[in-house]
């Protein structure tokens, strides 16, 4: 008889593959993924604890599962990742979710199987925690639902404590996989047929600091240039003070590497930046686009922006505006800075005010998207060559990115999923481009 589960996943793309690792072990055990809860007989939360709302939302939907578990107590509930990695979560979650059969950390996410074997076996809630992160684990074998697209872990953790951010404290310290390992899997997805490989890590410029022999990002951009192929090559994210020459002089030199580059800025205050502990300034800022632009000048380059910080005056948020008004940056992710227990910002006393909050996203929506757009009007009649990642239903066409990350929408009389299509712009709408195959 068959036996199926469903994953539901909060937070970011390190998440969505660690998802993909639960459903190659589920997999592994003879499950299939379905979308149905009520024909589940497990189901996982994979959650996220870097926004409020993510992790309200979590709670929220493994409360709504309460009645399923009592019409079909057969059924098991898992809850991993980030938010039960935090101090004093299992214990909610124990209190509050009585009906949840296992809880695990993100330090244990590659043992999940295990956990599950132990729960059918003995029948008995399984809570594992790990206070710290060991070595990572190799040999877990994710179910890739991407197709043609791959993302490959380069490194887990992170060492920058931000004072905003949670992540140093769920997820560990940093650690780098070994080199050999990560060109051997990219390897093996390229000669596989996967057409784009994202190389994935919390600060993917500071990998190799902890192996100690003196290999680093750009060692690993240049090894992975050995791998022949029509395929591309994308990494995320980055951080400001650990790009280096000689890296972006690596990804300029590999012809697989996409000229796009996602650099968060956070904020452009000085002022505001020292107080988030990002070791930069909008100066330092706006000289690592100025090296990006030196090597690669048709580079994308988008971010991430976060407005509300402790103690953000206007002018703070004006500065804001001003770095990127100087980039002019392809796309930006934009944020309200939301507070984080256990982290320094949040005890910072002055906090601002929901309204101001309000009124400074909706001002920095607006001008970011005024830049995107302006991105993609020079797009109008140019030929570009996408990726072709579906079919959007909705819409009746065929979607890809190009290199820049823009998505272009045409439609064909064949399936061209995972093929590089040369699409001409015929019309521009935002972020997304339509047009027809040259
Ligand atoms: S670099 Fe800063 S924001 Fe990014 S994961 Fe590390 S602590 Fe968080």
């Amino acid at each position: 008889m068959s036996k199926f589960y469903k994953i539901i996943t909060y937070g970011c793309q390190m998440n969505i593959h660690d998802s993909e690792k639960i459903a190659g072990m589920l997999a592994l055990r003879g499950y299939a993924e379905t979308q149905d809860e009520a024909l589940c007989d497990v189901i996982v939360f994979n959650t996220c604890c870097i926004r409020e709302n993510a992790e309200d939302h979590a709670f929220g939907n493994i409360g709504a599962l309460k009645q399923l578990k009592k019409r079909k107590p057969s059924l098991i509930i898992a809850v991993g990742g980030c938010m039960t990695q935090q101090q004093g979560e299992a214990e909610i979650l124990r209190e509050k979710f009585p009906f949840v059969d296992i809880v695990f950390g993100t330090h244990n996410l590659e043992a999940f199987g295990i956990l599950l074997d132990r729960k059918l076996s003995t029948g008995k809630k399984v809570v594992e925690i790990k206070d710290s992160a060991g070595k990572i684990i190799e040999g877990v074998k994710p179910f890739r639902t991407s197709y043609p697209n791959a993302w490959v872990n380069i490194m887990q953790g992170c060492n920058n404590f931000c004072t905003y951010c949670i992540v140093p404290y769920v997820r560990g310290r940093e650690r780098s996989r070994a080199l050999i390992n990560i060109f051997a899997e990219v390897n093996v997805l390229v000669k596989s047929g996967y057409k784009e490989i994202t190389l994935l890590g919390q600060n993917v410029n500071s990998y190799g600091k902890d192996l100690g022999d003196g290999t680093d990002f750009a060692t690993l951009i240049r090894k992975l240039s050995e791998i022949t192929g029509d395929y591309r090559l994308r990494f995320m994210t980055n951080h400001p003070k650990d790009l280096t020459e000689e890296l972006v002089k690596a990804v300029a030199e590999n012809e697989h590497c996409c000229h796009q580059i996602h650099l968060p800025l956070q904020s452009g205050s000085d002022r505001i930046l020292k107080l988030m502990n990002r070791h930069y300034t909008s100066e330092d800022y706006l000289e690592k686009v100025a090296l990006i632009r030196k090597y690669m000048p048709d580079c994308a380059i988008s971010t991430d922006l976060m407005i509300g910080f402790p103690t953000e005056t206007e002018e703070d948020f004006l500065d804001t505006l001003r770095v990127c008004e100087k980039v002019g940056f392809s796309s930006a992710f934009t944020f309200v800075y939301s507070r984080r227990r256990g982290t320094p910002a949040d005890k910072m006393e002055e906090q601002i005010p929901e309204d101001v909050k309000k009124d400074r996203i909706m001002r920095l929506v607006d001008f970011t998207n005024g830049q995107t757009r302006d991105f993609s009007v020079d797009y109008a009649g140019k030929v570009v060559t996408v990726l072709c990642e579906d079919f959007d239903k909705k819409k009746g066409l065929y979607m890809g990115r190009d290199e820049y990350g823009r998505m272009g929408y045409f439609s064909s009389e064949r399936n061209v999923i995972g093929e590089f299509i040369d699409v001409k712009v015929t019309s521009v709408n935002g972020i997304s481009l339509f047009g027809e195959i040259a």
